[in-house]
């Protein structure tokens, strides 16, 4: 029997810091560095070598947004400017609407020229579609969302559009708003996407305790500290990065023979930037290393040999769950762990769409553990707050996590899965990467 040390109070503690102290931490902000500079305090108070590593990242602010429907009129409609997309200046713009059902090459032909377009769907191929909307300049785009009322406030949409496209002012609107607008046959809008764009530094905080048997080999346990715009993210992710602090105070204590990391990752709601620059500097040192010796096999890369990842934990109501990307025993290591400890989770093979995939991108295996509701009730909602987490959810999730990494990291004799990832998980990685315009790390 594995003696655990992981205290759920603990961890409780850290998501109040982060959660109701600091608040809401969107990506590039200040309060995001504040969060930063708390969790290296942390860090460097537990003994452990602790850095800070910045990246850039172009953030976004909305000016002013409105819609107002002109014909048949129908006033105002909420809705929320992508602030990276575009702007429409102050005044904004006046235009004939129209309804395309995705925005697939099909629909977009000339006659969208000076126009308004809204879609409800998500095209094929998207740098076919932008490069076809840039072509014929409709005046702006309207997003209708998959939620039916509440609209996300994070998604400022990706900066590369406009550098690789040119402006194209875009804003969001729920469901319910979108399918009102093409019953009722709106056809003339009013529009303004006012918005200023500026690129800052964001972090990952890096902490480490080298292994006392075998340094050489890495592992690293991290989490997001980032939040959408506007939202305390106490499950996302001030939950996942609370049980990476009490991991890393629990094996200080403990020893481990395999060196760990643990990682606070900045502005993973914004395209999983902070495990992209960590997956991407480990890629370029490692191609240097080989360029200058054939023979290296020992980089930081190379040494690498798994990421657990956290995202969305601390829920008394809810369910646990696994993704990994990987050999077949890395699942199976988590399903029978499960059955044993009569813990249950679901566990899948697969990209999850969070920092994980970013280090498997470069050839590191990956698992996510998270706990939420099938259909992310609050996921990017203000309804991501403390009053729906509690300490005895986290021990639970935090003692599974810790035995895990006791029994497969800290005290294997050897480490039991091999650095492998799949074809057809490689080929899933390479999708996901692709559809973010910016490509793999
Ligand atoms: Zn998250």
């Amino acid at each position: 029997m594995t003696k655990l040390l992981f205290d759920g109070e603990k961890a409780f503690k850290y998501i109040e810091k982060l959660a109701v102290d600091i608040g809401t931490r969107p990506s590039g902000s200040e309060a995001e560095k504040k969060a930063a500079d708390w969790i290296a305090s942390e860090f460097k108070a537990l003994g452990l070598k602790t850095s800070i590593e910045e990246f850039e990242v172009t953030t976004g602010r909305v000016v002013s947004q409105k819609l107002e429907v002109l014909e048949p009129k129908m006033g105002e409609i909420p809705c929320e400017v992508m602030p990276l997309f575009g702007s429409t200046g102050p005044e904004g713009v006046t235009g004939d609407l129209v309804y395309l059902e995705t925005y697939d090459e099909e629909y977009l032909t000339p006659d969208i020229e000076g126009k308004i377009i809204m879609t409800s769907g998500r095209p094929k191929d998207r740098k076919k579609s932008y490069r076809l909307l840039s072509k014929f300049k409709p005046l702006a785009m309207i997003f209708i969302e998959s939620s039916p009322r509440v609209l996300a406030k994070n998604l400022w949409g990706s900066h590369l559009v406009k550098e690789k496209y040119g402006e194209l002012p875009a804003l969001r609107i729920a469901f319910m708003d979108g399918r009102k607008l093409v019953q009722s046959g709106a056809s003339r809008v009013h529009v303004v996407a006012e918005t200023e764009s500026k690129t800052v530094n964001s972090q990952n905080v890096i902490a480490e305790i080298e292994g006392y048997e075998r340094p050489e080999e890495i592992i690293v346990v991290g989490g997001h500290y980032d939040t959408v715009l506007e939202v305390s993210g106490a499950g996302d992710n001030a939950g996942g990065t609370a049980i990476t602090m009490e991991l890393a105070r629990v094996f200080k204590e403990k020893g481990t023979k395999r060196t760990m990391k643990f990682a606070a990752w900045g502005c993973e709601e914004v395209g999983l930037l902070g495990s992209r620059d960590y997956a991407t500097k480990l890629r370029k040192a490692s191609e240097e290393a080989k360029k200058e010796n054939e023979d290296e096999d020992q980089t930081e890369l190379d040494r690498t040999v798994l990421c657990v990842n956290l995202d969305v934990h601390g829920g008394f109501l809810g369910t646990n769950s696994s993704r990994t990307l990987g050999p077949p025993e890395l699942k199976a290591s988590i399903m029978l762990l499960s059955k044993e400890t009569g813990t249950v989770f679901t566990v899948n093979e697969g990209v999850y769409s969070s920092d994980g995939t970013s280090l498997s991108a470069v050839g590191i295996p990956s698992v996510s553990f998270s706990r939420g509701t099938p259909s992310n009730t609050f996921m990017h909602s203000i309804e991501d707050d403390i009053s729906w987490l509690n300490p005895r959810a986290l021990h639970n999730q935090g003692r599974f996590i810790e035995e895990y990494l006791t029994r497969y990291v800290a005290e294997a004799a050897a480490f039991p899965f091999e650095k492998e990832i799949p074809d057809k998980q490689k080929k899933e990685i390479e999708d996901y990467f692709k559809r973010s315009l910016r490509g793999m790390p």
